[in-house]
């Protein structure tokens, strides 16, 4: 069983490739939910929902949403004067009320992502990291703001002066995360942000200690490539956790801990030594995915240099 840790955009891609290159069977996705958020009453869960729509084969091109979506409730929700910021599709739509009503009627985060996996057709196996409510709050220099509305809304243009995750302290692993890890053959840490996705999901209580346990079985991947990210602010999230460099080194020092290996890019080969130097073993190829073929290029790269 291949599992890996994963955010949204880049951590979708990893888990599509390592899917094409493995199968769907022996696939585990274990999802961060810190970004998670309720918009118009519905619980939205951004990072669970990227996952599942690649994995059935329905997410839009641009990377997030269900394809061929239309946006006429959001049309008509602003016409109201409501807030329409975060881009939810009327398809996309159907997955929030489904998941709030199920929620509402006592199931917890696992059973929903279990049901709409189910629904969807997807064979791999995706969790939550866990069932209890955890929430990214970004505190700017002009205040507090949930994690959506700093990034999307907000287009995170401020820097960023702490980062903290509420509820995270006293969340519990969700049901089968650390029976995941523990019996894992392979963990891969997504290249996705070590801050806000793959940080949240080794702050959860437990998770992290477990995926140290099995640090020989665990490859990452890094998200940075050139001392920049392929997409996203990932300079302001670093900044704000207080790493002051942004390169595949810094990536393979925060994951010193947890992963023996660390897959980087290959024009990143000057940074090897010093990640040698971290006591972690640098692999060097394209870690670009822009299209299907290259995410299971990556994917069978990644799995081979695991042995
Ligand atoms: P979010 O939850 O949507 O913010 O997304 P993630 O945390 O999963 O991923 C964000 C990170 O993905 C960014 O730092 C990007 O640099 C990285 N990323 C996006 N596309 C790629 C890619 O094709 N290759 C690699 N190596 N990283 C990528």
């Amino acid at each position: 069983m291949i599992v890996a840790l994963a955010g949204g955009t880049g951590g979708s891609k990893m888990v599509h490739g390592l899917a094409l290159a493995n199968g769907q069977r022996d696939l585990s996705a274990i999802v961060n939910t810190g970004d998670d958020g309720e918009f118009f009453g519905l619980l939205v869960c951004p990072d669970l929902d990227i996952n599942l729509y690649c994995l059935a084969g329905v997410v839009a091109d641009r990377g997030w949403g269900y394809a061929d979506d239309t946006f006429h409730c959001l049309e008509g929700l602003s016409t109201y004067g409501r807030e329409a910021w975060f881009g939810l599709g009327d398809r996309d739509l159907a997955t929030h009320v489904h998941r709030t009503l199920m929620m509402r009627d006592g199931a917890r985060l696992s059973d929903v992502v279990d049901d709409l996996r189910e629904r969807l057709g997807v064979e791999a196996r995706v969790m939550p990291m866990t069932d209890d409510p955890v929430r990214t709050i970004i505190t700017t220099p002009s205040g507090e703001r949930r994690f959506q509305e700093y990034l999307v809304r907000d287009g995170a243009r401020e820097e960023i002066d702490a980062i903290r995750v509420e509820g995270l302290a006293e969340a519990s692993p969700a049901p089968g995360v650390l029976d995941a890890i523990a019996e894992a053959d392979l963990i891969v840490i997504a290249p996705s942000s070590p801050i806000v996705s793959i940080g949240t999901i080794l702050g959860v209580p437990g998770v992290r200690d477990a995926v140290a346990a099995r640090r020989d079985r665990v490859i990452g991947v890094s998200p940075i490539v050139g001392g920049a990210p392929v997409e996203g602010p990932a300079q302001k999230f670093l900044r704000g956790a207080g790493y002051g460099e942004c390169s595949a080194r810094q990536m393979a020092e925060i994951y010193a801990d947890v992963c023996a290996t660390f897959v980087i890019d290959a024009s990143d080969e000057a940074e090897a030594a010093a990640i040698e130097d971290l006591g972690v073993r640098p692999v060097l190829t394209d870690v670009l995915m822009p299209d299907r073929a290259a995410r299971e290029r990556l994917a069978r790269v990644v799995i081979e240099a695991a042995g």
